[in-house]
């Protein structure tokens, strides 16, 4: 059986211990491949490794570093369908969405990242007195990278490609449930030539290799992408030694939709934004709100679709739902089911499982879409982040009531908003408690826009200019002239 392998100074190698992990197929339950079971030595390994490249590695010229990340970018294309297969094997999630969004975003977050280094600026303050200011930019140092199992590489890469690319060297854990993608990533910096010790990459559970991170001393920047009850845990370990923490957690996600605004648009997105990777995206608007005039014909048309999803073998080409992600999230997805039932909700479809797949899917983790109605906004299924194929819808009468809802949860990423009044738009846009509202659409990402969340969403924002600011430091000089 395949044993993924640690990626510390450029070298391809078992955890200390000796120590693995069963890494499951979530499509047939099945292990499949063994993950190493790091822990703070192999972290301790990495930090070293990271340590004694970063002088030439910051040092390099911008253009070399560049050089070296748009290989990396060629080769995940070259190797497109490798990457998607594995993606989807270890994630459970369709070939098709592994083969159209992860795999071509993890080369492009390299792509974009690697020439945004090429344009970089710097700023001067000229002043009418005798003095002039400039501000330097320069890498931080070593930083701590760690992502979730829901969008693997391509996580994983937004964070990396940044750090690299503004001079830092990278201890990095991907999430323990779905490695083998970053594995795969380790191979192919090592073809293009990384130097050894600027992308290390420590595989294991993140309370012994994710604590060992945020605890190391000389990590001295983390960025953290995952669940906000863990971020917390990231937060508290990293306070203490005033790290610099950029914190993307969950999300509680409002789709609203007013009476006024283009249906079939509002049906087909919403249908999106509550089912895209089962469900397991940050982003995915999990509470409808929809105006009461268009509910009822909102709901029996949004069924309609979430029925007609097909839900099966990831590997076939005309699934639209592959398995959840592991058997603790397929079972966390039937408690709030069943939690939604005792809170008086009515399941209008789905709520169980799938009949059977096929054979090789038959002790998979497979959820139908599920639409609930008839819940309160206080609930706590409308209050939790569920993480699965589950959305519910209500409906509302004033702007000022739907707006109340929305804000109404601890949590403050993204929504959307349908309705063809751009003056409403702009006006519930402003108000919503968000790091990102979409306004008749779901989920369309420009790599250059600020990212992240409010409230318990998260601290800090990604992307663009976002990005490179965080991974950099900037020191102020200040010359008297005369
Ligand atoms: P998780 O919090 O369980 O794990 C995330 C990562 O943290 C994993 O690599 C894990 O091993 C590590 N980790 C766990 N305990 C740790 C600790 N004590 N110290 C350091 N690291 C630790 O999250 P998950 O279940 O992998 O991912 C799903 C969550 O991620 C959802 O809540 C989702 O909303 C969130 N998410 C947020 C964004 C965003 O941009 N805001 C994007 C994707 C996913």
């Amino acid at each position: 059986m395949l044993k993924i392998q640690n990626y510390i100074d450029g070298e391809l190698v078992e955890p200390v211990s000796g120590n693995y992990l069963d890494n499951t197929d979530p499509s047939t339950g099945q292990v499949y491949s063994q993950v190493p079971g790091s822990g703070a030595e192999d972290v301790e390994r990495a930090v070293a490794a990271a340590e004694e490249a970063f002088p030439l590695w910051s040092d390099a010229p911008a253009a070399e570093r560049s050089d070296v990340m748009l290989r990396i970018a060629d080769l995940i294309e070259t190797r497109l369908e490798e990457f998607a297969r594995a993606e989807c094997v270890d994630n459970g999630k369709p070939l098709a969405l592994a083969r159209s969004l992860d795999i071509p975003r993890a080369a492009k977050n390299l792509r974009f990242f690697a020439t945004a280094v090429l344009h970089a600026h710097s700023q001067v303050h000229t002043a009418d007195g005798p003095v002039l200011n400039y501000t330097l930019r320069g890498p931080r140092g070593i930083a701590g990278i760690i992502s979730p199992w829901n969008l693997p590489l391509y996580v994983l890469s937004w964070k990396v490609a940044p750090a690299i690319a503004t001079g830092n060297t990278v201890v990095a854990k991907p999430s323990e449930v779905t490695p083998m993608t970053a594995y795969m990533l380790s191979q192919v910096c090592r073809e293009a030539g990384l130097p050894a010790g600027v992308l290390n990459i420590v595989h294991g559970r993140g309370a012994e290799a994710g604590a060992a991170i945020t605890a190391h001393p000389k990590i001295t920047t983390v960025s953290f992408t995952g669940g906000t009850v863990t971020g917390r845990e990231v937060a508290k370990s990293a306070a203490p030694m005033f790290k610099k923490v950029g914190l993307e957690m969950g999300g509680k996600n409002p789709t609203i939709v007013f009476a006024d605004a283009e249906m079939d648009r509002a049906i087909e997105q919403g249908v999106r934004a509550a089912f895209a990777n089962q469900g397991q995206v940050c982003l995915c608007g999990s509470r409808i709100y929809v105006e009461q005039g268009a509910y009822d014909a909102y709901v029996e048309r949004f069924v309609a679709a979430a029925r007609a999803l097909n839900v099966g073998d990831p590997l076939e080409p005309g699934t639209d739902q592959g398995a959840l992600v592991s058997k603790a999230q397929f079972e966390k997805v039937g408690r709030y089911v069943a939690l939604a039932r005792e809170e008086g909700g009515e399941i209008l479809c789905g709520g169980s499982p799938p009949g059977p797949i096929n054979d090789r899917c038959k002790d998979g983790f497979f959820y139908q879409p599920t639409v609930i109605t008839g819940l309160s906004a206080e609930c706590r299924v409308n209050q939790e982040e569920i993480f699965g194929p589950v959305t519910t819808i209500m409906p509302f009468e004033t702007e000022d009531e739907v707006l109340a809802y929305a804000n109404g949860t601890a949590y403050g990423l993204a929504a959307s908003v349908f309705t063809q009044n751009l003056s409403r738009a702009h006006r519930l846009a402003e108000r919503i408690d968000a790091g990102t509202v979409w306004i008749n659409c779901w989920m369309v990402r420009d790599l250059r826009v600020p990212f992240g969340g409010m409230k318990q969403s998260g601290v800090g924002r990604e992307g663009g200019e976002e990005a490179l600011r965080f991974y950099t430091e900037p020191k102020n000089v200040c010359l008297q002239k005369a």
